[in-house]
Parts: C-alpha cells; sequence; structure tokens
C-alpha cells in the first residue's frame, strides 16, 4: 500500500452543535453559574458554609437565595421544593412551595423566596419511614440543602437536593449516612496518606459511576398487570416464547420506538448535568442500561434518583412503564445497578491505581489492604448494604454477584498482594498495558491489566473496584455509606497502628496477611466459592433478614458509632426500617398474589374446565388441569392462613416469617398457576404473558 502525505489542510468546516448537546447542564444550577449569579462576597459566604456547615450570615443568604429564585423564575418556575430522600427505596420526597409570600405592612402578594426558606424547612417526620426515631406526639423533622448538591429545575419546579433529620439530629435519610461515611474516608485518608508520607493533600473524596439496569414495557400490558401495578414485578407468569435464549439481545440494537424514548430520557438529564455516556440493550429482552460518567458519590447518588424519575415520567409520556425492581420476570435477568467505585486525591491522583514507583505502588497497596481487611471483617455490611426484597432474588442466583462478599484483584495482582504480605517489595505489579494484536488494519488493542469477572461482588477494573451487587431499584447512597464506613474504619485502623509505633510497611503488610481470606479471583458461581468461604471464615448472609440482623452486632454498633456516622439508636432505627419494608413488601406481594389467584385465574380456570367437560372429549390434558386447579385451590388456602397469622409485633420477627413462611408458599403457588397458563385456553387467560409483555413492543 502507498502512503501518501496531504501537503494542504483540508477546508475547515463549522462545527455543528445538535440542540440536545446545546442544552447540557441548562436546568443545573452549578458553581459555574452560580458564580455568574452572584457577588463574590455571597458566593464566598457559601463556600465557607459548605465547608464549615455554620449557617451564612442572613443579608447574604437572602442574596443567595434571590439570585437562585430568578435563576429558576427565568426557566418558569413559580415555586420550589427541597428533595430528599427517606429510607424507602430510590424514592424522592419533595413539599410543593410557592414563590408567593404576603407583605403583611399592605396585605398584597409579593414575590419572594428567603435565605431561610433556600436552607431549610420543619416537616412531620412520624408519617416517613423511621424506625422508631418520631412518634406522633414528638414529630419534628428538619430538612437542609445540601449545599454540595447543586439546586436544579425539573417539570417547571426549582428543586433544592437536602438531608432530612429528626429534630434530634438523627438521620432520617439515606443521605445524611453517606455524607457522613464520605467525611470519615476523606478525614482518615488524609491521616493515613500523611503518615505515609504525603503532606500536602488535603482532601480524599469517594467518585462513582453507576450503571442503571431496566425493563421497558407498554404501559397499556403495565395497567393490565395487577402484581405490576401493585409491586412492580410480576407473581406469576410462565416462561415466554423466547426468553433469553439465543443472547440475542444484549448490544443489539435499540428498536426506533425504544431509541425515541431513551433519546429523550438521556436529553432532559444532559439538560440537568447529568452526563450520560453510555446506553444499550442489556441481556433480558426488554431490558435496557444507561450510566453516566462518575462523579462524586453525593452528587451520583442524587442524579441516580433523578435519572429514574426523568425515566419514569418520560415513560408515561410515550405510553410506556419502567421497571426498576430487581427481578420483573421470573427466569430471566434482573436489574442491577453496578456502582463502580472510586477514591481521588485533590491532587489529582486516583488511589486505586497502581503506581509506576515504589513508592506510588506502596500507597496502592496500602489502600487495598484496609479495603481488604474491611470486606474480611465486616463483609455482612456490605451484604447488608445491597440487602432488600427484591435483590434477594437476584444475589446468589446465575445472574448476579454471589451473596459472599469477596475482595477479586485478578490473578496478577493477587499475587503481587500476597507477595508484599511476604515481605516482597511493593513495586514490581507490572503497570504496562496489555496489548492484543488482532490483524492490521486493526490497531493493538490495549487491555485491561486484569480479566474481567462477571461473577465476583467487587472486582477491581484498573481503576475503581465495581460493587455489581447493588439492586437495580435501590437507592445507592445506602450502599455507599456501608462501604465507605467499612473503608473508614480499616484506614482508621491502620493509622492508629502506625501512630502507635508500628512501621507503616509492617501494618500495611499485617494487614494484608491477617484479612487475606477474602481475597477470591476465582469464579464466583462455582462450588470453590463456598469451599473457600467455609475454609476462611468468612460470613454468608443468604437472605436480607439474616443480614439486617448482623447490622447491628456489637462490632457494627462499634464501628458506625466511632466513625460518627450512625449512633446506636440510629442504627436499630435503620435495622427496624428495613425489616418493616421488607415484611410488608412480602406481605403486600403474598396479598397481591391470593386475590389475582382467587379473582382472575382461578375462574377462568374453571371455566375452561367447564367448557372442556361440556365438550365431550376426553383427554389426559383435561385431567392434568382440574388436578391443576383443585392444587391451586389449596395453594391459595394456605396462603391465606399465613397472610391470616402474619406477625405484625416485632419488625425483625416479621421479615422472617415473610422471609420463612410467605415466600415459599408464594412460590409454591405460582408454579401451579404458570402450569396452568401453558394449558388452559389462552384467548381467555385474564393477564397478558411474559411474550406478550417483553416483546410486542420491541
Ligand atoms: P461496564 O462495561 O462494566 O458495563 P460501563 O462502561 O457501563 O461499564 O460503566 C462504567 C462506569 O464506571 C461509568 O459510569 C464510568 O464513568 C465509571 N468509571 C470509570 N472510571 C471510574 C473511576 N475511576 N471511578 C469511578 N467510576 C469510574
Ligand atoms: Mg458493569
Amino acid at each position: 500500500m502507498v502512503i501518501t502525505h496531504s501537503t494542504h489542510d483540508a477546508p475547515k468546516q463549522e462545527v455543528a452543535l445538535p440542540s440536545a448537546l446545546a442544552g447540557i447542564n441548562s436546568n443545573v444550577l452549578d458553581d459555574a453559574i452560580l458564580k455568574k449569579l452572584v457577588d463574590p462576597d455571597v458566593y464566598y459566604a457559601l463556600a465557607q458554609c459548605r465547608a464549615t456547615g455554620v449557617p451564612m450570615d442572613r443579608g447574604f443568604a437572602d442574596a443567595l437565595a434571590k439570585s437562585i429564585r430568578e435563576w429558576a423564575q427565568s426557566k418558569g418556575c413559580i415555586g420550589y421544593s427541597h428533595w430528599f430522600s427517606p429510607m424507602r427505596g430510590a424514592i424522592h420526597g419533595e413539599k410543593l412551595e410557592t414563590f408567593v409570600g404576603v407583605d403583611f405592612a399592605t396585605d398584597r402578594l409579593i414575590v419572594e423566596m428567603s435565605g431561610t426558606q433556600l436552607f431549610q424547612t420543619e416537616t412531620d417526620g412520624s408519617s416517613f419511614p423511621n424506625g422508631g426515631l418520631r412518634k406522633t406526639h414528638e414529630a419534628a423533622a428538619y430538612i437542609g440543602w445540601d449545599t454540595g448538591s447543586p439546586p436544579f429545575v425539573y417539570r417547571q419546579t426549582l428543586y433544592i437536593p437536602s438531608t432530612f433529620v429528626s429534630w434530634n439530629g438523627e438521620a432520617l435519610d439515606q443521605k445524611t449516612p453517606l455524607l457522613r461515611a464520605n467525611m470519615a474516608v476523606n478525614d482518615l485518608g488524609v491521616r493515613l496518606l500523611s503518615l505515609l508520607g504525603d503532606n500536602e493533600t488535603r482532601e480524599v473524596v469517594c467518585n462513582v459511576g453507576w450503571e442503571q439496569e431496566f425493563f421497558l414495557i407498554d404501559r397499556e400490558k403495565y395497567l393490565a398487570r395487577p402484581d405490576l401495578l401493585a409491586v412492580g414485578r410480576t407473581l406469576l407468569g410462565a416462561a415466554p416464547l423466547r426468553g433469553q435464549e439465543m443472547d440475542a439481545n444484549y448490544f443489539s440494537r435499540l428498536s426506533p420506538r425504544v431509541s425515541r424514548y431513551i433519546a429523550e430520557a438521556r436529553d432532559i438529564m444532559w439538560e440537568l448535568g447529568i452526563s450520560i455516556h453510555c446506553t444499550h440493550n442489556e441481556v433480558a429482552p426488554a431490558q435496557h442500561e444507561i450510566s453516566p460518567i462518575f462523579g462524586l458519590a453525593n452528587l451520583v447518588a442524587d442524579t441516580n434518583v433523578l435519572a429514574m424519575d426523568v425515566l419514569r415520567d418520560l415513560a408515561f409520556d410515550h405510553d410506556f412503564a419502567v421497571l426498576f425492581h430487581e427481578k420483573p420476570f421470573a427466569g430471566i435477568n434482573g436489574n442491577g445497578k453496578h456502582n463502580n467505585w472510586s477514591l481521588s486525591t485533590d491532587r489529582g491522583v486516583n488511589l486505586f491505581v497502581p503506581g509506576k514507583t515504589d513508592e506510588d505502588n506502596r500507597r496502592f497497596i496500602a489502600f487495598i489492604a484496609a479495603l481488604l481487611r474491611g470486606i474480611n471483617r465486616h463483609g455482612d455490611l456490605l451484604r447488608c448494604g445491597v440487602s432488600t426484597a427484591g435483590n434477594d432474588h437476584r444475589l446468589g442466583a446465575q445472574e448476579a454477584p454471589p451473596a459472599i462478599i469477596t475482595l477479586n484483584l485478578g490473578e496478577r495482582l493477587e499475587a503481587h498482594v500476597n507477595a508484599v504480605a511476604d515481605g516482597g517489595c511493593f513495586g514490581g505489579y507490572e503497570t504496562d498495558e496489555k496489548e492484543i494484536k488482532v490483524v492490521a488494519p486493526v490497531a493493538d488493542i490495549k487491555a485491561n491489566l486484569e480479566d474481567r469477572n462477571r461473577t465476583a461482588p467487587f472486582p477491581w477494573c484498573g481503576n475503581r473496584f465495581e460493587f455489581r451487587a447493588v439492586g437495580g431499584n435501590q437507592h445507592i447512597a445506602f450502599p455507599l455509606a456501608m462501604l465507605n464506613a467499612i473503608l473508614a474504619d480499616s484506614l482508621k485502623h491502620m493509622c492508629d497502628e502506625i501512630d502507635a509505633g508500628k512501621p507503616a510497611d509492617l501494618v500495611i503488610r499485617e494487614t494484608i496477611k491477617e484479612n487475606k481470606g477474602a481475597l477470591f479471583s476465582g469464579d464466583g458461581y462455582s462450588e470453590a466459592l463456598n469451599a473457600h468461604a467455609r475454609q476462611h471464615g468468612l460470613t454468608h448472609l443468604k437472605s436480607s433478614p439474616e443480614a439486617y440482623t448482623a447490622l447491628t452486632a456489637d462490632k457494627n454498633v462499634e464501628l458506625f458509632g466511632d466513625l460518627g456516622i450512625f449512633n446506636r439508636h440510629e442504627l436499630t432505627a435503620r435495622q427496624a426500617v428495613l425489616q418493616e419494608a421488607y415484611a410488608s413488601e412480602l406481605y403486600v406481594e403474598a396479598r397481591a398474589l391470593l386475590r389475582i389467584l382467587r379473582t382472575l385465574i382461578i375462574p377462568v380456570a374453571i371455566v375452561d374446565a367447564d367448557v372442556e367437560c361440556a365438550s365431550g372429549f376426553q383427554s389426559r390434558l383435561f385431567d392434568e388441569k382440574r388436578k391443576l386447579v383443585e392444587q391451586l385451590l389449596s395453594e391459595t388456602g394456605k396462603l391465606d392462613e399465613l397472610l391470616g397469622a402474619f406477625p405484625n409485633d416485632d419488625p425483625g420477627q416479621s421479615a422472617w416469617y415473610a422471609h420463612h413462611e410467605l415466600r415459599p408458599c408464594m412460590q409454591s403457588a405460582r408454579i401451579v398457576a404458570d402450569m396452568l397458563e401453558t394449558l388452559v385456553d389462552g384467548r381467555s387467560w385474564p393477564l397478558p404473558g411474559y411474550s406478550e409483555i417483553l416483546h410486542h413492543h420491541q
């Protein structure tokens, strides 16, 4: 081939900017815009408040509120709401208030939003899940602006991202524990770095990139399924004619209708400053994924909830319904939400990237050691962070990480870390990228340092860890708070040891040695992991109720108390909220299933049997159907009895009951109903089946 060099530049083209790209950031009041809107002294006062938590001077706060209101008015807003995250999944709370006030001197209406209104509001904390922290006669709770998360305009309302605490200052939300855990990681991360000889780093922050999976189905089908309406998942349904067989869906093209919907959703998210970068079809039919570029943990916890809102709201406009549930359909993959997680410093160092020098690699290994200790000693907390009724359908199955929490470094890094523990030098881990030769004209590919392990709950990806066990319907702030807490605890342990006089290198080596049982780079779906867990005494919490019990173990009360993340009271409350949510979700599921079986399925199956009987045909099929109907009558009888005996006194007991009694009974009833679905006259089956739901709109 002859290669020629052009001697003149091609004429320059005018760069086009499609309207979607021109609209990015237009609905978010980030610092870049705020700086232009307010006087420098107002901005400085806000920055001080952000850093210290000390309230702004009233005059400055009023000036700030005025500028923010005027910005929102220019976007068509007539009011605002604090936007907070009660302890109830990824569903934010909002109370809409207007920009209208009264001038009592003249009794005339005026347009206003004061500094106080911007920064805080009071409400009834007892009407939100609170685990006993609030009561009807002691109900006050406060919503306070998280100045680290920018206000935004959505559907013509100004939203102010906020925290939510009781009158006693105890956390009633998802965000406050994450902010506290972030602060612990920052303080202790900086402290460890300084003990390792780095006296310049002033800040360690946690970055996260989420990957949101969801199903998109026709709204009409959704409305025709009482189970989807009530609990967001199908409680019965025979396997579709085509499910995941043939691996045809992953990364296949988006259908035109879905593509229009996702493009519009992405444009709205871009306007809100959500950096959606990647969109693709997922493994199951009708399943998709979007993910933004990573950002600060606290911010992306907010934007994840907001992105879920956008997807939900826009689905309505497009005659779709979106399902985030961890297992909307039996027998095909459910929704996860991988959290890609890393730490970086104000000097631009990613602490989970191996260093080129011995010194840099020592720092890298020190943070890996802390993480390893956290996972080994407090894997129960990570497990608890991802424990929900929905996620119990995923974890431990062959589509999602196992319920045993281990650290997957990849073979080579694991070997290196083990060698360091045995006294080897910190450097020496080959950080040069691996190159894969394909064939010209394809350029050699630069590959990750380690292979990808999709069976691990917590694999290293070269510059971050991927916390894969998080559920699609979860608020990510809670699992992230757990993760940051267990890391901070180990950073503290290592710092204390060094401060007590042990050489830093010895502390790093001992920490690895004592906790290497949590290292596992093999196949997480294999029996080998169970054997490994038994050998090294790793906890294996198979269900959510088990994990909730572990939350208040003495070691955990101590950990959260020491780090200032939860006091004992807050922790027991959190446990009760999780147990109540689990128990009531299963209770509602069981009640819905019973109603559907009794009022829709059984009557249809009986009529079907009657018609066949009257037809005069003799067939084994008829007998089979009749038997199934009888079985279903007996199963529904059992379910009814179990619901009648549901214990209500203690949330822990309710959760256990729901898990050990209701769940298996629901499962055996659905098996019978699903068999009937494959036999009964399809024209009279009262619910849209899986095939219709998953394929008709594609
Ligand atoms: P996958 O191939 O695992 O599905 P994706 O490309 O969908 O991964 O998502 C990867 C996510 O990881 C993105 O949100 C990306 O911004 C994020 N990410 C990349 N580097 C980091 C990092 N250093 N810290 C945190 N998140 C990161
Ligand atoms: Mg991923």
